[in-house]
């Protein structure tokens, strides 16, 4: 057996992480880092020795999935005392609802198909940053630190409905469905500046410093009625259908207000209709 040919590089082509896990069976690459296989009998060996590794990996207190090829990642874990990297991973479905992390958890450039984060709380930061996602459940979730899905790729929906998060960036990324804060605290910013996407629902939500949302194309509409908030930014941006801001409370003053004093910037914004 020889090692692993797994490796990472960053941007500049620089080598960030090589693999050191001995390779599977005649494969150059170790047991998490060889393609599930398309055939039906190889694929439940292959996937059950993987899940095998997931949990050994888990027991040993490693939490490095960098590049991992899986099915499924549902550990019946509640609790992962470290940082969480599956950096450039492939996963088709993500399962870890209600789970504690005590640390951060990264997935930059990663694929994820599902991913299941409900009621979790995660005391780092979470970074998705030009990750390519199905869907993703954040509902009722607390994260300490921000949550970074710049550039990402998300295909449906994201939704952070009733979470406790820090800032929220989405800048330049593209949502093929929408993005849902109802109820939401974000004791930070939310950054969608430059991000294309279908709706945004921040209805009842708290933004406690700013929504920028410049040079936004929302092909829906952002829904904002009695959220709290900071200021808004909509320079340059593209609001297909509605911006909703009924009853919603703008630096603890009315929006007629807030657009007197130019906390509300909707200057070269098209919009549909401006609901207030
Ligand atoms: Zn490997």
């Amino acid at each position: 057996m020889s090692r692993c040919s797994y490796e990472l590089r960053n941007a500049d082509d620089n080598l960030i992480y090589q693999c050191k896990e001995s390779t599977h069976d005649k494969s150059d690459l170790c047991i998490l880092h060889v393609p599930l296989p398309e055939n039906d009998d190889d694929y439940k060996r292959i996937n059950d020795l993987k899940n095998a590794e997931v949990d050994a990996k888990l027991k040993d207190g490693d939490f490095n999935f960098k590049g991992a090829k899986l099915a499924n990642f549902a550990p019946s874990v509640s609790s992962i005392d470290g940082e969480l990297f599956f950096d450039d991973a492939s996963i088709e479905r993500i399962d870890l609802p209600r789970v504690t992390i005590k640390g951060s958890v990264r997935f930059r450039k990663a694929t994820i198909g599902v991913l299941i984060f409900s009621e979790a709380m995660i005391e780092g930061k979470v970074d998705f940053s030009k990750a390519k996602i199905g869907e993703a459940y954040f509902n009722k979730a607390i994260i300490g630190g921000g949550a970074d899905f710049s550039e990402a790729m998300i295909e449906h929906t994201i939704w952070f409905f009733e979470a406790t998060i820090g800032d929220a960036y989405f800048n330049k990324a593209i949502i093929g469905g929408g993005v849902d804060f109802g109820l939401a605290t974000i004791k930070g910013k939310v950054d969608f500046s430059e991000a294309t996407i279908g709706n945004a629902d921040f209805s009842k939500a708290t933004i406690e410093k700013f929504a920028d949302f410049r040079l936004a194309t929302i092909d829906g509409s952002v829904y904002f009625s009695k959220a709290t908030i900071g200021d808004a930014y909509f320079s340059g941006a593209t609001i297909k259908q509605f911006a909703d801001f009924k009853k919603a409370m703008i630096r603890d003053t009315d929006f007629e207000k807030a657009m007197s004093e130019g906390k509300v910037d909707l200057s070269k914004a098209t919009i549909g209709m401006l609901i207030f």
